[in-house]
């Protein structure tokens, strides 16, 4: 080392991850700025077979209408698998360090959300395939019934005012399923199992903990009446128009978005949508953002 370099050591180091200074050794601090190089852009679509069905059929509901109703479908109105299958976690992608890595928007809505983030009670919580709920039978306090489904109070209020609304502007919907429990998941994405084995039953079925329906806060919709009357048909219908624009004035989002497979692990689902009230709604969508997980520079979670 010569004496000219000896300067340049000494001089603050700021890790741009964390945006403190760096005060032990030199390979702490290479450490901490390498977490904040960007992460390679995760492949838009899953490898293997999984991903090749789902580049070739549209949109589908798997998870949502498979472990609403426990059936195989079958003929014209089967559902395509999701584009889901394990791959084993790499240790230096955790939810921190990708957070950090990611430079979170700094907005205060956004800081707020992301504190409560993990909490499940919150009706900020965020659930997806690497961000299961904890403990993971968690069961909403104050669930009650909203057009025939269960929701929490506060997402139950929301559905009516936002039904009404739709309903006013010539786009009735209908709740098609809402609460769902960590058992209801779990028989379903068993029977998967025995059938299917753990890689297709992945395709086809949330794994119990790790599904929206869980928190008491996500509902699926169809239209009341018209010719429409599935998942297949709903993202073509002026329901699935209004929701994309209207659904944020009652304070949900419309969850799983087309294209946004890579970062919510889900094909577009254009019929769910997740309460998480006016203020974040709102937020998230004057901001552009097209997933949760993006909005709060979350880890993406294509897989488990
Ligand atoms: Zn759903």
């Amino acid at each position: 080392m010569s004496r000219v370099d000896l300067p340049r050591l000494r001089r603050p180091r700021v890790c741009r991850a964390t945006g403190r200074r760096a005060t032990g050794p030199v390979l702490a601090f290479a450490l901490c700025s390498l977490i904040a190089a960007p992460s390679p852009a995760p492949s838009p679509v899953p490898e293997g077979p999984a991903g090749a069905a789902a580049t070739a059929q549209a949109p589908t509901a798997a998870t949502d209408l498979l472990a609403t109703t426990g059936l195989r479908t079958t003929g014209a109105a089967q559902v395509a698998p999701a584009a889901m299958h394990p791959q084993p976690l790499d240790p230096g992608d955790g939810p921190l360090l990708r957070t950090l890595g990611t430079g979170a928007p700094a907005d205060p809505q956004a800081s707020a959300w992301r504190a409560a983030a993990d909490d499940p009670a919150s009706t900020l919580v965020v659930v997806d395939k690497r961000r299961p709920l904890d403990p993971e039978d968690f069961v909403p306090a104050d669930l009650r019934g909203a057009s025939g489904v269960l929701l929490r109070a506060d997402a139950s209020d929301a559905f009516l005012a936002l039904a009404a609304a739709a309903e006013a502007a010539g786009v009735p919907v209908r709740a098609q399923s809402g609460y769902r429990s960590f058992v209801d998941q779990q028989v379903t994405y068993h029977r998967w199992q025995r059938e299917l084995g753990d890689a297709r039953a992945d395709e086809q079925s949330a794994r119990p903990g790790h599904s929206e329906h869980q928190t008491g806060l996500a509902l699926d919709v169809l239209p009341r009446g018209g010719a429409c009357q599935a998942f297949g048909c709903f993202g073509a219908t002026p329901q699935a128009a209004w929701l994309a624009a209207h659904a944020a004035e009652y304070g949900f989002v419309v969850r799983y978005q087309d294209g946004q497979e890579p970062v919510t692990g889900y094909t577009a689902e254009p019929w769910h949508l997740r309460y998480v009230g006016v203020a974040a709604a709102s937020a998230l969508a004057a901001s552009g953002a097209r997933s949760i997980e993006e909005y709060l520079g979350l880890p993406a979670a294509p897989t488990y």
